[in-house]
């Protein structure tokens, strides 16, 4: 890559990037700008946070530039971790002082004592992470690479600075993050570092569960999440914390009568529904469709393979899963359920004769998560064959226009039913008993099998009949 300083210098020319220079230098401490930023400039990547490290304390100079941008500025100190943080409008900018780091086995915490910039460097996750920019004096704008992180840059690889054994020992998160540049970034894992990771995967035990997660969760949101799951899975790493997943792999054939292989078709779910949203919870929702495939497969030797009742099994892991891997135990996770137990409904509207009926039951039940259910079950199509994919696809577009039709005409999707269980007991004068439910019941499949209109009176009149059957009578006949 041929980048000049002078390119350099139009990118870190800022008057926040001088005025950290200039405090540095009335301080004499020589200090950088390392990480993240300076690898986005060589991506052309934008980047918001901005990490300096200085060769000595780092707070200091911190509190130094913060007195200067004054009530602009918010600084926070972690004394524990001899970092400080400004935050400066949308900018946050971390201060550190150079660090040189041994590690124990049993923890991700190191044993720190100050070092040198190549100490520092060295200490960093990857060589494309470990560049920096001197901000001092007239070294203003100056690259120090060491370990090569450039050329890495343009080769796309993913590499240790040290000997890739010792970087993952020391921090395990590290295998996480390998994966996750790999996956954002489109690189390769260089294969000594890649070998590394295999090595050294059931490491990842000590890591916390919350910080695999964070790093999973941006893999998800890549643009391409297969890329990063088929690493996981090559490394090893997978099994160790998504077992549920790496059971999806493989395609047995019995009787000349195979099945697809449900780890690479999520996969391919995933990818596609990644070209539709950038929403995560309806990625998982993705990721988690067929979970149950595993547990539910049988042989049948009239049906060939069934998977029955996978979407029910499948919502009923998820709360497990998501309680494991400490995701929100919320509406995220209520909602990635729904998708994954109504994920086969409209296929089946597309296979059979689509009734209104049915149609008004789907939306019913999806509410207002029908169109995220759609955008699911067209990503579920990955045949190969052009001619069925065109078949469903065109059967999906019929689908969503019935939908939108039903919708507009009878309003089902948020559906409270005309007579509520107080309007009942009045009219019958009747304490709360069973017969409620039943009248209830009644009226909500009435109006979703399109016997009545979604109204009030036409409600009231079938329930008075209805009753009538029970042989209930309202208050006023008697
Ligand atoms: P992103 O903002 O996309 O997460 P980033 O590289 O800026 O990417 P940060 O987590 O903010 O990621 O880390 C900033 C820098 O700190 C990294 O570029 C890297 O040099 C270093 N770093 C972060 N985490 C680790 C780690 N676990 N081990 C070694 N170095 C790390």
């Amino acid at each position: 890559m041929n980048i000049s300083r002078d390119e350099i210098l139009a990118y870190i020319d800022t008057p926040l990037l001088r005025l950290i220079s200039r405090t540095a230098d009335e301080m004499q401490l020589e200090c950088y700008l390392i990480g993240g930023f300076v690898r986005d400039f060589f991506l052309c990547r934008p980047s918001k946070d901005i990490d300096v490290v200085a060769i000595g304390k780092g707070i200091d100079l911190a509190a130094a530039v913060a007195r200067k941008l004054g009530k602009k500025a918010h600084l926070t100190v972690f004394k524990n971790f001899g970092t400080a943080q400004i935050k400066h409008g949308d900018i946050e900018i971390e201060f550190v002082g150079a660090r040189k780091e041994s590690y124990r086995s049993d923890s991700r915490k190191p044993i720190v004592e100050d070092g040198t910039l190549e100490d520092d460097q060295r200490r960093r996750d990857f060589t494309i992470n470990a560049m920096a920019f001197c901000l001092n004096g007239d070294r203003f704008g100056e690259l120090l690479d060491p370990f090569n992180g450039l050329q890495d840059l343009e080769e796309l690889i993913i590499r240790t600075p040290l000997e890739p054994d010792i970087t993952f020992s020391d921090d395990p998160l590290r295998m996480m993050r390998a994966v996750r540049f790999a996956t954002q970034l489109g690189f390769d894992i260089y294969p000594d570092t890649f070998d590394a990771i295999a090595r050294n995967r059931e490491r990842i035990a000590i890591v916390s569960m919350e910080r695999v997660t964070d790093e999973l969760n941006k893999i998800i949101l890549s643009p391409k999440p297969s890329i990063g799951f088929i690493l996981l899975e090559k490394t090893g790493l997978l099994e160790i914390f998504f077992p549920e997943l790496t059971a999806l792999k493989g395609a047995e054939t019995k009787e000349g009568v195979g099945h697809k292989d449900n780890f690479y078709h999520t996969l391919s779910v995933l990818d596609n529904i990644a070209r539709e949203t950038d929403d995560l919870w309806l990625r998982w929702a993705a990721l988690l469709h067929d979970i149950a495939k595993p547990v539910t497969k049988r042989w049948d030797p009239k049906l060939g393979w069934t998977f029955h009742n996978h979407n029910f099994i499948g919502e009923k892991m998820i709360p497990p899963i998501f309680r494991r891997m400490k995701l929100p135990q919320n509406e995220k996770m209520k909602y990635v359920q729904k998708l994954v137990s109504l994920h086969m409904r409209p296929m089946q509207l597309v296979e059979d004769e689509v009734t209104d009926s049915a149609l008004r039951r789907l939306l019913f039940d999806a509410g207002d998560d029908i169109d995220d259910l759609m955008t699911l079950c067209e990503a579920d199509i990955t045949s190969k064959n052009p001619v069925k994919v065109n078949h469903f696809i065109n059967n999906f577009k019929i689908v969503r226009l019935k939908l939108r039709e039903i919708e507009e005409k009878d309003r089902v999707r948020n559906f409270q039913p005309p007579i509520d269980g107080n309007e009942i007991m009045e009219v019958f004068g009747l304490p709360q008993c069973r017969e409620i439910g039943i009248l209830k019941t009644a009226i909500k499949e009435a109006i979703l099998d399109g016997v009545i209109p979604n109204e009030h009176d036409a409600a009231y009149a079938f329930m008075l009949e209805k009753a009538r059957e029970m042989n209930l009578n309202p208050v006023a006949e008697r």
